[in-house]
């Protein structure tokens, strides 16, 4: 039987975190050859319209939609190979009444919800799984009821003893990441922010991770044009206030070349930090 092929695959909760999180990485490794695959928990049906010139590919077309013919095209330019939806409504940002609402995703059952990922995870075979950290990256309930998820099913798709829809054999993927900012960029998006508009409160949601707490960087210079221009094809997203729109070339070249994780499970215990998610696996 030949060994199934080198493969990552990221968790998100919205069309765009794919790209703004783990572009870098999806890009520069579907580039070298391996299969990338993405599992997005909600279609963003709770996105606001960034920009107030922003029209929609067809009049009246309702947010979910936009959001996934916006996706369709950055999948296609990242280089993503396979894509799934877990099928549940987008929450909200935290704090919004739709958080009650039955049906969003920070209200799914945790064990059901592993259980659907747990399917795809037999049925794609990734080596490396993807996903945020316990705080969502800035406290999004979707974000962190990924982070859950995704830790779970982690370990139960290669759990015999579990069963899934399909009866897929169990398979158990060999490293597990969580996204990271490091501080240091925290303290640099702030005085950027302060720079532009001393009146204007920096972000203060986003907490980010302690640099001896990261494993691992990965260079991914060669193709920050390609995250960038997948992020800005969310437009209804990224509107020309953005963050991500009033960077220079320069500010971006600083800030993004490399991306930042911190290994949960499979790694060894070292000192240095590693430069490659397959790092052991190749
Ligand atoms: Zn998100």
């Amino acid at each position: 039987m030949t060994s199934p092929p080198l493969t990552l695959m990221t968790v998100h909760a919205h069309p765009d975190d794919e790209s703004i999180g783990t572009g870098g990485i999806i890009a520069k490794y579907a580039r070298e050859g391996i299969k990338t695959v993405l599992v997005h928990c909600t279609r963003g049906e709770m996105g606001d319209v960034q920009d107030p010139a922003f029209v929609p590919p067809v009049p009246g077309m309702a947010m979910a939609d936009i959001r996934m013919h916006e996706l369709k095209a950055a999948i296609s330019l990242l280089g993503i190979r396979s894509t799934h939806y877990l099928g549940y409504r987008d929450s909200g940002m935290a704090g919004h009444p739709e958080n009650q609402n039955p049906a969003v995703f920070a209200q799914a059952d945790v064990e059901e919800a592993s259980l659907r990922l747990a399917r795809i995870i037999r049925e794609e075979k990734p080596h490396v799984v993807v996903t945020y950290d316990e705080y969502g990256v800035y406290g999004h309930p979707d974000h962190i009821m990924t982070n859950v998820v995704t830790t779970k099913s982690f370990f139960m798709a290669g759990n015999p003893e579990i069963r899934t829809a399909d009866n897929l054999p169990p398979w158990s993927p060999k490293k597990l990441y969580y996204l990271a900012i490091p501080m240091e960029r925290i303290r640099k998006i702030r005085t950027m922010e302060k720079d532009r508009d001393p009146e204007k409160l920096p972000p203060t949601s986003l907490v980010g991770t302690p640099e001896d707490e990261i494993t691992t960087v990965i260079d991914v210079s060669d193709v920050l044009d390609v995250k960038f221009n997948a992020i800005f094809i969310h437009k209804s997203q990224i509107g020309p206030a953005s963050f991500f729109r009033k960077m220079s070339e320069e500010q971006i070249q600083v800030m993004f070349a490399r991306e930042y994780f911190v290994c949960k499970h499979g790694c060894r215990a070292s000192d240095a930090k590693e430069t490659d998610l397959f790092e052991g696996l190749r």
